[in-house]
Formats: C-alpha cells, sequence, structure tokens
C-alpha cells in the first residue's frame, strides 16, 4: 500500500483579482521541485509556517499536468490487478470539482474523464496484444455519502430509498447492497452516464435540501481482464469530498449541524487512515466510517493519492490552514520568524539567516 499526499494551488478567479494572496508554493532549495505550502500565522503575519508534500502544485499547473503527473504513471499498476484511490480534499471553493471533474473544454477536462480516457485505450491495447485472448470489461459505479447514508447516483431520484442503501461484509470486503453498475463501452458512453448521474445529484441536492459540498461523490471503475478461466479484477476510484470547512461557524441550523457532524468524523477517519497507510502501520482504522470502510482503504495492495486544493486568498486562511494541519504529511510544522519588511522585498528563503530561529510548535487547531 502506498500513499502520495500532494497540494493544489488554485489561481485567482476573474472577480477576485483584487483579493490578497498568502498562499504559496515553494521548495526546500532552489532549483528543486516544489514540495512546500507557505502561509502566514494568523496571529502573527510576520511568522510563516511550512507544510511539506510529496508535491505541490502552483496556480499554473494544467488539468493535464497534474494527471499525467500524479495519476497516469498508476495506470499500468491498475491493469496489473492493483487498486488506485484519488480523493479531493479541501474547503469548499478551492478546485476539487475541477480538478476531479473538470469542464467540458478538452483542456479543462479533469482527472476522471482522462483517466477513463485512459482505461479505454489501455483495454483496446490488451485485447489487441492478446489476440483478443484477453477481454477486457469496464463498468462503473456512481454513489454518494450523505450524512453517513449511501445514496446510488446511476438510479432516478425516484428510486431511492431516503434511509440510503445498507452495507454488508463479505469475504472481508464491504459490498453496497444493491449498488448498480453499468458496464461502459467507449468514452462516450461513459459521459453519457456520468452527466446523466451528475444531474441526477443536482435534482436530489435541491429536492433533499442538500448541497454537493456536503456531500462526498465516489465514483468507481472497475477494470475486468477475462483469460479463458483467469479473472482478474481491479477498480480505480475518484473521490470528491465533502467540503471540509468549519459549518458551525457561519451555520448553527439543526440540519446543517447533523452534516457537519458526518463531514468531520468522516473526514478525520480519512486523514486517520491516510497517515497510518503513510506510516506503514498495520492497523489503518478504515472500519471508523462508511467512505473509507466501503474503499476497504488500506486493506488491499493499492495506491492511493490524496490531493489538497486550495485557495490562495485571505479570505479562506483559517480554513486553509486547518486543511493543511489535516493533509500534511509533515509530523512537525516549522515555524520561521523572518523580518517584515527586508524578507517581504525579496522571496523569503529558508534557513535564510536572517535572525529567524526555528521553532518547532504546532500551529492553531
Ligand atoms: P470545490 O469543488 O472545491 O467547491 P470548484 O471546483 O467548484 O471547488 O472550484 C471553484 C471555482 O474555481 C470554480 O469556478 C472553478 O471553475 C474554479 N477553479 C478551481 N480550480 C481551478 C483551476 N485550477 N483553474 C481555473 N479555475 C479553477
Ligand atoms: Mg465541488
Amino acid at each position: 500500500m502506498s500513499v502520495r499526499v500532494v497540494a493544489r494551488i488554485r489561481p485567482l478567479l476573474e472577480k477576485e483579482l483584487d483579493k490578497d494572496v498568502i498562499v504559496r508554493a515553494d521548495s526546500t532549495e532552489d532549483g528543486k521541485p516544489l514540495t512546500m505550502v507557505k502561509i502566514p500565522s494568523p496571529k502573527n503575519e510576520s511568522e510563516e509556517f511550512s507544510f511539506a508534500f510529496n508535491s505541490v502544485y502552483d496556480q499554473s499547473t494544467t488539468q493535464e499536468e497534474l494527471f499525467s503527473a500524479e495519476v497516469a504513471p498508476h495506470m499500468k499498476a491498475l491493469f496489473q490487478g492493483l487498486d488506485v484511490t484519488i480523493f479531493a480534499y479541501g474547503v469548499t471553493g478551492t478546485g476539487k470539482t475541477h480538478t476531479m471533474r473538470g469542464g467540458l473544454k478538452l483542456a479543462d477536462r479533469g482527472v476522471i474523464p482522462r483517466l477513463l480516457s485512459n482505461v479505454f485505450r489501455r483495454a483496446k491495447k490488451v485485447a489487441k496484444d492478446s489476440n483478443g485472448a484477453t477481454t477486457v470489461d469496464v463498468a462503473l459505479a456512481y454513489y454518494e455519502i450523505y450524512n453517513d447514508k449511501v445514496f446510488d447516483l446511476l438510479e432516478p431520484l425516484e428510486k431511492r430509498t431516503p434511509s440510503g442503501l445498507p452495507l454488508r461484509e463479505k469475504d472481508g470486503k464491504t459490498i453496497v447492497v444493491g449498488l448498480s453498475e453499468r458496464s461502459c463501452e467507449d468514452l462516450k458512453d461513459f459521459e453519457r452516464l456520468y452527466i446523466e448521474a451528475n444531474n441526477n445529484r443536482v435534482t436530489a441536492a435541491t429536492k433533499l435540501n442538500a448541497h454537493s459540498s456536503r456531500s462526498h461523490a465516489i465514483l468507481r471503475v472497475k477494470v475486468t481482464q477475462t483469460t479463458g478461466d483467469m479473472v482478474r479484477e481491479s477498480t480505480a476510484s475518484a473521490i470528491d469530498l465533502a467540503g471540509s470547512e468549519d459549518n458551525r461557524r457561519t451555520d448553527n441550523d439543526k440540519t446543517r449541524l447533523v452534516e457537519s457532524a458526518a463531514i468531520n468524523k468522516s473526514l478525520f477517519v480519512l486523514s486517520q487512515c491516510i497517515d497510518a497507510i503513510s506510516r506503514g502501520d498495520k492497523r489503518i482504522p478504515y472500519r471508523e466510517s462508511k467512505m473509507t470502510r466501503i474503499l476497504s482503504l488500506g486493506q488491499n495492495n493499492g495506491i492511493t493519492i490524496m490531493i489538497l486544493n486550495l485557495a490562495p486568498m485571505r479570505s479562506y486562511h483559517l480554513d486553509t490552514l486547518s486543511s493543511l494541519n489535516v493533509s500534511s504529511r509533515a509530523k512537525r510544522i516549522e515555524v520561521r520568524e523572518i523580518e517584515n519588511e527586508v524578507v517581504f522585498k525579496q522571496p523569503p528563503r529558508s534557513n535564510s539567516g536572517l535572525g529567524g530561529t526555528n521553532m518547532q510548535r504546532q500551529p492553531l487547531r
């Protein structure tokens, strides 16, 4: 089991161009790849917190670049039978849906359509290279977890039970009972299904008074390769998580409190699982939330990629810090004291010796 935790900082949108940018990507040394996210301390702006990641993508990163760097390298493993799981984590408005789904224009396409396109291309190649001895089936499941209940997004709203679909254990795996699965022939087929299902999600949102930012949307792509009586099955899962902001700060509505509790719990368990996997622990607490249970996170031999989405503006300051705290793989947070005026004019360098001390301290929350 391997895990990568990376951060992606989105650009300012057109209507935000006058906003104050406080989040930046940095490297440990000049010329090294970007692996650090830096953000000022909210209590003392002359202090800067640094968070370390496996990789950091700044505002100039295209959809194509992100996919090639973080997802494409694992597609071979998927066809060798490993499960690949990609999460987008972060505050609402930071680019999770943009990263996973993206826009309709070719260049704007996100991880999901690119992944499917890659899967179909490989499937064709496997069949061709085996002279038809191996067949490859691609099947989709798409569901959301809202308030700890599982809803099938491939089913029309009328067919959903309000209590959600039950889970059951089978051969040590968690199964969502009654979850539908659709076979997909090609990218066109996929897009038709996916668009229809996303429309379902929107309809559901208005009827149930839920918002997409309050549920986890999980797309599961099952690849089945059959050669004679040998069957190899693996899955790629792409998850657009619920917003990680603290909803309680802005809204005391009772429904919101219930939603917040469910979201906070599952995101907390997720981060615990990611930590445990990256430490190489034997015990992964995946049973403690529905989402991690259904994904059997850390139970099978697979690859997990967590993308932390960040918005660079000051208005997100506290929520950004809290999401950095949850996702950063750095166990110790470095705090540098920098001399305000001087250093802000030149780009600050780590250990620049400007009288800064390196202290270890946990930032807020
Ligand atoms: P989330 O799903 O995390 O709530 P969205 O994906 O909806 O956030 O992004 C919020 C807004 O920012 C959308 O208008 C989206 O198109 C835009 N956006 C996000 N990331 C990028 C990016 N890397 N480049 C350009 N626009 C982006
Ligand atoms: Mg979204």
